[in-house]
């Protein structure tokens, strides 16, 4: 009898339980709905999707289906056309991951089938990880020893890359993964091939994971692991990376499951307040606030195009429109200096980042957002201020990292600060100030 895979954010052989469960009875219907998803939004996703599903219909001989179309009427019609009783799909947490597989589940019923959920993209489902009494954690650190303590299960085998029966595709894969800037992208560093991706993995193990504690935050050093790209699209599991680190042990391997801690924090808590995609979790300032107008329009063209006059802020946001990834201190720097310097909403820089990384995780990108405006669960607090001169002189001592993406720093065709970071820091704080009598 053959059942279908929904392939979601899980274009991947290895380590995939949805997958070798829709294998169990015989040659599985591989099939993905290319609707109007988070990756379409943005060209540069949708090639670099194209290229993962590509890369799994290369490696499962060609028969791998890309349907357009919603999920619930792509996926009832496979299943139909293959007369499957049962569809298998991983189960995801974010409001619209949820809202997609509640209307598959229900197209199916009604057609006397079944949607079955199997394993999540993280290594504990959201969720799980609770307090004794039950209730969830509310502070990092405390979720993530829980979550440890949690476990997880070993990485799944290698589903079979025969066992695949043929899904007719209406999408040309080869015309969505041609992008101009993609192709330069991907020709620099993503690899879209899943053997790849767990080839740079391996190969970062055993070289520059060593140096990941002390230089992960330097944006000159390029010492990170480059997983949030594969993470996002699913070419690889944090299952997958978490056996690597634990086989290694050391500081570094132990910093590297830290950060994918957050990873796993965020999805919770977005899990359990679905309005945490837009809406401040803890407001910390008065609606009054926020700039508006043609100044704060102007002001955020600036942010956005790199015009800022203040060298790691523009660095940041060039590296961003040029590549789709900036550097995790990077990101932290511009965006407080989006809400802070230019007192202008998280959710205005947090929707800009939706359509240009590459890396686009909802849970991720929204709730780190709210991390640096301070409005989130165990956030940095509102009043602590990047400032964006001291941190280049610490994280890009020899200014490699600006220099590469603001050659002109240094001639006077580069802007001069467009605020005094001094007199916005005083403003920021009296704006929390205000906010916390007004509470
Ligand atoms: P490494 O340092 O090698 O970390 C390994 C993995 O741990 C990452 O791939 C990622 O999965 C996870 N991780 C690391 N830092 C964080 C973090 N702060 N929060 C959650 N997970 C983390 N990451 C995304 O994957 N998608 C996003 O859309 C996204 N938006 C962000 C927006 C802002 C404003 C900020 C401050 C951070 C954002 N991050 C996002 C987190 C982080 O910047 C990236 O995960 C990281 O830069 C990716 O590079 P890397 O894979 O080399 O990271």
């Amino acid at each position: 009898m053959t059942s279908v895979w929904w392939i979601r954010r899980d274009a991947r052989l290895a380590d995939n339980p949805a997958l070798l469960a829709a294998q169990e009875d015989g040659p599985a219907a591989a099939v993905f709905a290319w609707s109007r998803g988070v990756h379409l939004w943005s060209g540069r996703r949708r090639a670099h999707l194209a290229r993962a599903l590509w890369s799994l219909r290369e490696d499962t001989g060609g028969v791998v289906g890309v349907r357009r179309g919603d999920p619930a009427d792509a996926i009832l019609a496979v299943a139909r056309e293959h007369d499957a009783r049962t569809v298998f799909a991983a189960r995801e947490a974010s409001p619209a991951g949820i809202r997609a597989q509640d209307a598959v589940a229900a197209a199916l019923e009604v057609d006397g089938r079944e949607l079955r959920l199997v394993g999540t993209p993280y290594a504990v489902a959201p969720g799980r990880v609770v307090k004794g009494d039950g209730t969830e954690y509310k502070v990092f650190t405390p979720f993530s020893h829980a979550w440890r303590e949690h476990g997880w299960h070993a990485p799944a085998e290698h589903a079979d890359p025969g066992g695949f029966a043929r899904v007719e595709s209406d999408v040309d894969l080869d015309q969505a993964a041609a992008h101009g800037d993609a192709d330069d992208l991907l020709a620099e560093r993503h690899e879209f091939r899943e053997e790849r991706v767990l080839a740079a993995w391996d190969d970062y193990v055993a070289g520059d994971l060593a140096r990941y504690a002390t230089e992960r935050d330097r944006p000159d050093l390029d010492s990170t692991s480059h997983l949030s790209v594969p993470l996002a699209y699913g070419q690889i599991h944090p299952r997958t990376v978490l056996a690597a680190t634990a086989a290694v042990r050391g500081e570094a391997a132990r910093r590297l499951e830290s950060e994918l801690a957050w990873r796993e924090f965020h999805a919770d808590v977005l899990f359990r307040h679905p309005s945490a995609q837009h809406e401040s979790l803890t407001p910390a300032l008065p609606d009054d606030a926020w700039a508006t107008g043609a100044e704060a329009d102007e002001a955020f063209m600036a942010w956005r195009d790199g015009r800022t006059g203040f060298p790691l802020v523009d660095a940041g946001m060039r590296q961003l429109a040029a590549t789709g990834t900036m550097h995790n201190r990077v990101r932290m720097v511009v965006a407080s200096f989006l809400v802070k310097d230019l007192h202008l909403p998280w959710q205005r820089g947090a929707s800009y980042f939706r359509r240009a990384l590459l890396d686009y995780d909802h849970a991720q990108n929204q709730l780190n957002w709210q991390w640096v405006a301070g409005t989130g669960r165990d956030a940095a607090p509102f009043f602590r201020i990047f400032n964006p001169t001291s941190q280049a002189e610490r994280y890009d001592p020899e200014r490699r990292y600006v220099e590469r993406w603001v050659a002109e720093v240094d001639t006077p065709a580069y802007p001069a600060p467009m605020v005094d970071h001094a007199a916005e820091r005083a403003v920021a704080l009296a704006d929390l100030k205000r906010g916390k009598e007004a509470r």
